[in-house]
């Protein structure tokens, strides 16, 4: 029942001798596959490795690419190292006593690694937290106005920014004088979401927006997002452990395990592929499987196999 891998990134060198064979088996196809994307990528990450503390290593050679106006999702359990990934590129590791200690990133081809996160934003790159981090005591539309801080809009301009908001989250139009802490975990999600887009990104970063949401609600930001990839061409990166409902809206998908990716393709591949059935969809060919129930080393060895 061991299904081919879509492609494998070779990963750090290491004492594990099944990782390396396995990354010299799919090394070749693996470094074609990621030559072809940078090409066009709107984002690059290229072996990164980030270190918190100065000892935990905890990203071991991520690479991914982000095309131009495609929704990718990062996937992985909890710890898998997803949000590190993110506060990597938009440069919030500092803050938490973390490095990039190797690789490069990459933003339309120019290197973003020693930007500030605010100048990220200038350039066209947010990131919306996990836990949706709204402004408790400001009401939704003052949270909204408070992602345009980086341009300088006249009021008008403003106003249409709003209203384009408003479009996209009619909810949040009805909701717009409340205080965002006592709107819903949906409705602060729609906000952080929401406040984003006022900078008028380019790409966007979102971590886990359906974390504690009612699968309706997810739903619905994730029909959004797909909205705002279409019409607007806002590129997402995405990170979820909601592995069914991310390959459903995304175009592509990395899987992250421990620190390293350890499978991507197209999301419609991966949705198929069996071991990604049976680990992360809680589905396998011989009926409903727990993720739990398969040791870290079988699943891994089936990875690379
Ligand atoms: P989750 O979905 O739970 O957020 P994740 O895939 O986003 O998981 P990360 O939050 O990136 O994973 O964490 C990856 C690893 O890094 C975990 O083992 C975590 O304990 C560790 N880690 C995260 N932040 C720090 C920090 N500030 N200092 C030390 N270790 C950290």
């Amino acid at each position: 029942m061991s299904a081919e891998p879509l492609s494998v990134v070779p990963p750090a060198p290491g004492p594990d001798a099944a990782l390396a064979g396995a990354a010299s088996r799919a090394g070749v196809a693996a470094a074609a596959s990621v030559a072809g994307a940078a090409a066009s990528a709107e984002l690059s990450l290229n072996n990164i490795e980030v270190i918190y503390d100065h000892v935990i290593l905890v990203l071991k050679g991520v690479s991914l690419q982000v095309p131009t106006g495609r929704i990718v999702a990062l996937l992985g359990a909890n710890g898998a190292g997803k949000t590190t990934t993110l506060k990597a590129i938009s440069n919030l590791l500092r803050a938490e006593r973390g490095n990039v200690t190797k690789g490069t990133i990459e933003y339309r081809g120019k290197r973003i690694d020693k930007l500030s996160p605010n100048q990220l934003v200038k350039m066209g790159v947010c990131q919306v937290m996990e836990g949706r981090h709204c402004f408790a005591h400001l009401t939704v539309e003052e949270n909204l106005l408070t992602g345009a801080f980086t341009r300088n809009g006249s009021r008008g301009e403003l106003r249409t920014e709003l209203e384009r908001v408003y479009h996209y989250f009619p909810r949040l139009k009805q909701r717009r004088t409340s205080l965002a802490g006592y709107t819903s975990g949906g409705e602060q999600q729609m906000t952080a979401v929401g406040r984003a887009l006022m900078a008028r990104p380019s790409m966007i970063l979102l971590d886990e927006p359906s974390m504690g949401l009612a699968p309706q609600i997810v739903e619905e930001i994730f029909s959004i997002v797909r909205d705002l990839n279409r019409k607007e061409s806002v590129s997402f990166l995405l990170a979820e452990q909601n592995t069914m409902i991310a390959l459903r809206f995304a175009d592509y998908g990395y899987i992250l395990e421990n620190g390293r990716v350890v499978m991507d393709g197209a999301a419609a591949d991966l949705g198929r592929n069996e071991d990604v059935k049976e680990f992360y969809l809680g589905l396998s060919t011989a009926g409903r499987k727990s993720f739990r129930e398969v040791k870290h080393y079988r699943r891994r060895k089936r990875w690379l196999a």
